[in-house]
């Protein structure tokens, strides 16, 4: 079957393309991918989406962007997409081992957090090594915990976890932040935050299936030394990287990753293939942008299919 359109990724971005295209009657096939709902669902209050004075729960609202596009005949699937072939009409999608075949695709497959690349790092993630301290926060009640990173990201997840830790330390690579004032006054305004400057993450110390993490060392950037901390947690707000990887053979894509759109416009460098949301927003990277540009994506598509029949 040769759908009309194939959204891939369930963040605001594709549900809002699933909505809008879902209205122009397009029948969009939407494939979930592996975090349904996209980065939302891993967030508590939502209090900066506009239409929601008292705040929303992030899983409540993308629940909502969903029921509100499959009332309209959205059909989602909760597949990953495997690979896709843009190389020739119509474009094909391979996902759970089936080949699913569009005349236009819209992609909206997000960003995901970056990490810091040590081995132990990994083994330990999950076992105090965190990289969303809205979904970990809980688990690090009255304990010590490290933030790493000097952007909004760390100085938000730095405020949210001082609800739950006895002391919160951030800890940045530089001797200043690169976060907004007002997360910086923020979060060094609560007598819970503390600051380690100059200062990388070298190595983490723990067993998964005894402790986990018990100690981090961190080297001095400037003097070269080395300090091991005990701690309870370690929570990464390094920013995060563009899931485009099955696209980077066909698009293109700037130095980091991120899919090239044109300007004031969701099409990417293949005629037909449009991309939205945080895939290709490195700068704004908010549900609200996200959700505006899926919407963009969708009147580009219903205009692309249009001037085809
Ligand atoms: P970001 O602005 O890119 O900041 C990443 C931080 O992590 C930087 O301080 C960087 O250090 C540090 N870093 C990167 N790689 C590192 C490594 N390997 N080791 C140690 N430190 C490393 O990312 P972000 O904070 O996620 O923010 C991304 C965008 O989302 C920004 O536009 C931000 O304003 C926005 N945002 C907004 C809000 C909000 O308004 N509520 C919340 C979160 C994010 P350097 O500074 O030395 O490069």
């Amino acid at each position: 079957m040769l759908h009309k359109v194939i959204i891939i990724g369930t963040g605001p971005a594709g549900l809002t393309a699933a909505l809008y295209t879902a209205r122009a009657n397009l029948k969009p096939l939407i494939f979930e991918g592996p975090q349904p709902g996209g980065q939302l669902t891993i967030t508590t209050d939502v209090e900066n989406y506009p239409g929601f004075p008292d705040g929303i729960m992030g899983p409540d609202l993308m629940n909502n962007f969903r029921k509100q596009a499959q009332r309209f005949g959205a059909e989602t699937l909760n597949f990953m997409v495997d690979s896709v072939d843009f190389s020739s009409k119509p474009f094909k999608v391979t996902a759970g081992s089936k080949e699913y075949q569009a005349e236009s695709i819209i992609i909206s497959t997000g960003a995901s957090a970056r990490l810091l690349g040590l081995e132990n790092e990994r083994k330990l993630m999950g076992y105090g090594v965190s990289a969303c301290a809205t979904c970990d926060g809980f688990f690090f009640k009255d304990k010590e915990v490290f933030v790493i990173g000097g952007g909004d990201s760390a100085m938000e997840e730095a405020t949210f976890l001082t609800k739950f830790a006895s002391s919160v330390t951030i800890v940045h690579r530089r001797n200043e932040f690169r976060a907004s004032k007002i997360m910086q006054d923020k979060a060094l305004s609560n007598e819970k935050i503390k600051v380690i400057w100059n200062a990388e993450v070298v190595d983490l110390i723990g067993e998964p299936n005894k402790n986990g993490l018990e100690k981090v060392i961190l080297k001095d950037t400037v003097s070269k030394d080395e300090t091991i901390y005990k701690i309870d947690g370690l929570f990464l707000g390094i920013g995060h990287i563009p899931n485009s990887h099955i696209f980077k053979k066909y698009l293109n894509l700037d130095d980091k990753g991120y899919i090239l759109t044109q300007p004031d416009s969701t099409k990417t460098s293949i005629d037909g293939v449009f991309a939205c949301g945080d895939i290709q927003d490195k700068i704004y990277m908010q549900a609200v942008t996200a959700a505006g540009t899926g919407c963009m994506a969708a009147i580009d598509t219903e205009k692309y299919l249009e001037d085809l029949h």
